[in-house]
């Protein structure tokens, strides 16, 4: 399997370490059910079979992070990009509505 990555160029599998699914969202610990919900986040992971979305390593090159868009049936990659270019999911807002400055 051959990985393009935005840096290197189309490189080889073994260059780069796999995370995991790149889904899951740390849950807001305020709200309601929240155990449940880090329960699932840390410790439960879906097997999908086809389209999946991938965190990977550039180990043995750029020493990027990608996020990887694979078929887990065939392999077949359909993208990838640096994970620093992929929009972070809104931080939840602090119970009593104040933000940060
Ligand atoms: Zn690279």
């Amino acid at each position: 399997m051959r990985i393009p990555c935005p840096f290197c160029g189309s490189r080889d599998a073994h260059e780069f370490s796999y995370l995991g699914d790149a889904t899951p969202r740390r849950p807001d610990p305020a709200a309601p059910g929240a155990e449940a919900a880090f329960f699932d986040y840390v410790y439960l992971r879906d097997n999908p079979a086809g389209a999946f979305e991938e965190w990977w390593y550039h180990a043995a090159g750029c020493r990027q992070w990608l996020k990887v868009a694979r078929d887990t049936r065939t392999h077949a990659i359909t993208g990838a990009v640096l994970a620093r270019d992929v929009a972070a999911p809104a931080a939840p807002t602090p119970a009593g509505g104040e933000t940060a400055r």
